[in-house]
């Protein structure tokens, strides 16, 4: 593949990365390093084979793309991981994985899947289910289904005047497990003059690019944009799909680069068209003191870091009190805590440790994946903190804090 080897070519070993990289971090091991995993992917590549080390090393990799922040010479660590999975998940993959990944991006049989595991006892996936994907033992509880009490109506006279209208991407997970964060995005919207036009788009490809299953993802682009033809801004509440769609034109979505540029992540759309000053004047979240986690395909995907926190920092009476180790992932990162579960559990509790230190009662974060793991721990831990969407707490801003959420 040559384009993997200039991608990799462009990595000159300085080691930069290697701090930043949780599983690093964890096991002090180069092969479980950005540079080793660019070594070891550029030889297997040269040579044409693809063996068990080398797959073992991309497996334990998270795709947080932290090694892309922290590194100088601008290596595109994504996308190297995303072809080299590709090749070594076709030689040493395991067959079950794409008909669950083909599940888990159809909402329908989402919901299912999460009811039913949900009934299991401890609420979690069967031991053997979790042996097939990942030859370990389960760690991630199904999601749970939070019912939040509905949000008031929203009266036309609380509204600016309408001034467009954009599409909105609704997201597998964001809409099976947090349909609530879509309707607050539509409202926040509405709140800024924008309404949504209603279209009946599917999957953006990102899980299945993520695990190396690149025509499977390459298919679902395409069909997202068809579902969204118009010339419009696309606005994206997830961080895993906001960064795949961003970068269509790359890896995958050939030719979607104007669909790739109109896609826009929610809270920069929302702070460049003055939502700030609406919540400056809003009832706000008297004595509220919240923590803030970075979504790695927020922060380190689509370099997302100020907007959000502007737009809380607006809210009158919220604290946010600075997370440490904000910007290391949870152990999340999409199908990391099935396919991984031991490192991902590790990642969880170095996560929730930092958060426990803030004091904080609730943890704001922007990805349905990182917001389902964080509250897993907030369960186990007893559940004294809330784990809610960015979005969620921006509605909250205007119409009160819920009931109901996680
Ligand atoms: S990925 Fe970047 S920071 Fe890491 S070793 Fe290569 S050049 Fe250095
Ligand atoms: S994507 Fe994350 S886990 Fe993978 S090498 Fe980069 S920093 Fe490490």
């Amino acid at each position: 593949m040559a384009k993997l080897d200039d991608l990799a070519a462009q990595c000159i070993k300085c080691g930069f990365c290697l701090e930043s990289c949780p599983t690093f971090l964890i096991t002090g091991d180069e092969s479980q390093s950005p540079r080793g995993r660019i070594t070891l992917s550029r030889e297997a590549n040269r040579l044409g084979r693809w063996d068990q080390a080398t797959h073992e090393a991309l497996e334990s990799c998270l795709g947080c793309r932290a090694c892309e922040t922290a590194c100088p010479s601008g290596v595109q660590y994504g996308k190297i991981l995303e072809l080299a999975r590709e090749a070594t998940t076709k030689e040493h993959g395991r067959a079950i994985r794409k008909p669950f990944l083909n599940a888990l991006t159809q909402p329908n049989l989402a919901r299912m899947q999460f009811g039913l595991a949900g009934l299991l006892p401890g609420g979690r996936p069967p031991a053997i289910l979790s042996r097939l994907l990942s030859g370990e033992l389960p760690q991630a509880d199904a999601p749970r289904l939070p019912s939040p009490a509905p949000w008031p109506a929203l009266e036309d006279h609380d509204l600016p005047p309408a001034r467009g209208e954009v599409y909105m991407l609704e997201g597998c997970v964001m809409r099976v497990l947090y349909p609530d964060v879509n309707e607050a995005t539509e409202r926040m919207l509405r709140r800024i003059g924008y309404r949504v036009r209603k279209v009946n788009a599917g999957c953006c490809g990102a899980m299945h690019a993520h695990s190396g299953y690149l025509a499977e993802a390459e298919s679902r682009a395409q069909s997202l944009a068809q579902a969204m033809p118009d010339d419009l801004p696309i606005i994206i509440n997830s961080a895993g799909c906001g960064s795949t769609i961003r970068e269509y034109g790359g890896v995958i979505g050939v030719g979607l680069e104007g669909f790739a540029h109109r896609a826009k992540e929610v809270s920069t759309f929302l702070l460049e068209h003055g939502l700030a000053d609406a919540l400056r004047r809003s009832p706000g979240l008297p004595g509220m003191v919240a923590t803030y986690h970075d979504a790695c395909h927020l922060l380190h995907g689509q370099k997302v870091k100020d907007p959000p926190r502007a737009l809380l920092g607006a809210i009158p009476g919220l604290s946010l009190v600075p997370l440490p180790e904000s910007d290391l992932c949870c152990g999340s990162a999409g199908t990391y805590n099935i396919f991984q579960p031991t490192k991902a559990r590790t990642l969880l509790e170095r996560k929730w440790a930092n958060v426990e230190s803030t004091g904080a009662g609730v943890v704001i974060t922007g990805n349905p994946g990182c917001q389902a793991w964080i509250a897993q721990a907030a369960r186990e831990h007893g559940q004294v903190v809330e784990v809610r969407h960015t979005l969620d707490v921006l509605e909250a801003s205007f119409s009160g804090w819920r009931v109901g959420g996680e």
